[in-house]
């Protein structure tokens, strides 16, 4: 096998698993070298406790590309849902809690003006949430740039913009690049409902409510189409290593060569082009192209190093903003907690801390400086009541993202993780007041400690915050965004390049297409 036909991928992540597949069906010859014993990065199921199972980072399925599942048939290769169209369950202490069902709300107190109002919001922000969708399955275009695809990039993002109709474009501008907090102000009452809906914007972000930009994550997080529904949540079974295990099993079935406990040391640099990558065992493999699944500061910082980049190049990266700040709570229980309030239907729905916007606020204004939130938002699921295969018979998980958590926590993780832990369990309890008698075994993971296991900088949900100032023709950073690097032979195919962090898959596919038609940036 020639050099040229080779592709090395850096990282067995759902995007470089996605990204092995397409390459290899367009002739490639393709290697994936995962550092774990395992492929998946942060969308992986492992047991944390004999006997329970849980989603180590990523736990709920709402953006994989319909286009990507269909085209590498992944339900052939073992891809199930154990639960689809999951309600979210905004939990109020007092046990009156608002149930949220697509655009449809109940309980809480919700009045008849909050329950039309969400019919009208939703309509609008699908609408919107789409156009992402379909800019998210292509390279963003370059700008300035007189290339014909460029040029047909632009065209098709100012009429795909254009076919809104003139007065939601309008709509749309005023509202992209500012707060969820604000707009939530302009339709709703309910401090329930916006708490909730708040949250949806800021979930693996360093944003609060009202902090700009947090329209488009919440748009972003509603920009996919799980079981043909827009912006729906799905539990895959058997947890979302699933997910990936039937990607690994499609890019074996196109013949990718899948190794695990391969960290690559360096990737391997001749002037301005890359030959190959050096594991850190020392074995050596040369391509002539090396995709990189990795986040971008370890691609460039770490595998490549600065002194092979222009100066001006290695401070762009240098100021990409990638502060983790979700932390990941697992529990084993021995039973069902009871959550006041809380119907048994409802338990294995997505249940959510977050009682009012403000809350959620106050919850980020610690990570502002360096502390873990005082009162945390959750989003809790138990998703062995609809997949007994992750916990022994009758007992369960619980698994929650917790917010906010910096990565840099003042004092450090180690003096401060038991101390956050107990927060954490305080908050819950005062939800579920019998959930500490049924925990067998606790484990939560800091940014800091996704860091070291899934090796992602700053512990952070995209790679990367994800804000319209580092999207698009813009993300990681202008002169990488359209997947191909500065050195000629390197690209990028992770949740930090466009479109983002979330079990998605477009990265991935967007960057084998730059590979095979020769990546220009
Ligand atoms: C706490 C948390 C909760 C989340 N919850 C959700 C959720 O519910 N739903 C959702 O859709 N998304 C969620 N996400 C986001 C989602 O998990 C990520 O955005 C997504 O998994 C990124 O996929 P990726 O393939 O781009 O990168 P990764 O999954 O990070 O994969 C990169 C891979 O590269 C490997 N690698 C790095 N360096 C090297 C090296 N030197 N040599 C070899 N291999 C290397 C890593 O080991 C890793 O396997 C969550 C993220 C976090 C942190």
């Amino acid at each position: 096998m020639t050099d040229s036909k080779r592709v090395i991928i850096v990282g067995g992540g759902h995007n470089g698993l996605v990204c092995a597949t397409y390459l290899a069906k367009g002739g490639k010859e393709v290697i994936v070298l995962e550092a774990a014993n395992e492929m998946g990065g942060a969308a992986v199921t492992r047991e944390f406790s004999p006997g329970f199972k849980v989603s180590a980072c990523a736990h709920l399925l709402n953006l994989l590309d319909p286009t990507i599942e269909t085209e590498l048939a992944l339900k052939s290769h073992g891809l199930r849902l154990a639960k689809t169209n999951l309600k979210t369950i905004a939990l109020a202490e007092d046990g009156n809690h608002l149930q949220i069902d697509g655009n449809r709300v109940s309980g809480g107190g919700v009045s008849d003006s909050d329950t039309t109002a969400l019919v009208k919001y939703r309509r609008r922000m699908d609408r919107f949430a789409k156009l992402l969708g379909r800019l998210y399955s292509r390279k963003p275009p370059r700008i300035g740039v007189s290339n014909p695809s460029d040029l047909f990039g632009a065209a098709k993002l100012a009429l795909d913009m254009r076919l809104l109709g003139r007065e939601d474009m309008r709509e749309f501008l005023r509202i992209a690049g500012i707060n969820i907090y604000d707009i939530l102000e302009e339709y709703f009452d309910s401090p329930l409902l916006k708490g909730a809906l708040s949250f949806d914007g800021v979930l693996g972000t360093h944003l609060g409510p009202r902090s700009n930009n947090s329209v488009f994550t919440t748009l972003h997080r509603m920009s996919g189409r799980i079981g043909g529904k827009q912006g729906a949540l799905a539990y895959p079974a058997g947890g979302m290593g699933a997910v990936t295990a039937a990607l690994a099993a499609a890019a074996a079935s196109k013949g990718v060569t899948l190794r695990t406990a391969s960290p690559v040391a360096r990737i391997l640099v001749d002037g301005d082009r890359v030959t190959g990558v050096e594991l850190e065992g020392g074995e050596q493999i040369s391509a002539d192209t090396v995709v990189s699944n990795a986040d971008p500061r370890t691609t460039f910082f770490k595998l490549i190093g600065a002194r092979n980049l222009d100066a001006g190049f290695v401070r762009k990266i240098q100021h990409i903003r990638m502060r983790g700040n979700a932390a990941k709570l697992h529990l084993a229980l021995k039973t069902l907690p009871t959550f006041t309030g809380v119907e048994p239907d409802q338990l294995g729905e997505r249940l959510v801390i977050a009682p009012d916007s403000a809350y959620v606020e106050r919850a980020f204004d610690h990570a502002k400086y360096g502390e873990y939130s005082s009162s945390p938002a959750l989003e809790i699921t138990i998703p062995s009541i609809h997949d007994a295969s992750l916990a022994p018979d009758g007992q369960h998980v619980l698994s929650a993202i917790v917010q906010y958590a910096p990565y840099e926590l003042k004092g450090g993780w180690e003096a401060g993780r038991e101390a956050f832990t107990n927060v954490v369990l305080d908050q819950l309890s005062r939800y579920a007041p019998d959930i500490r008698q049924q925990i067998t075994h606790t484990e939560l993971l800091t940014p800091a400690d996704i860091e070291r296991e899934f090796r992602i900088t700053g512990g952070h949900w995209h790679h990367g915050e994800l804000a319209l100032d580092q999207a698009l023709m813009m993300r990681p950073v202008p002169g990488a965004a359209q997947y191909a690097t500065p050195l000629s032979g390197l690209f990028l195919c992770g949740a930090g390049c466009h479109p983002g962090g979330g079990v998605m898959g477009h990265a991935g596919r967007n960057a084998a297409t730059a590979v095979l038609s020769g990546g220009s940036r």
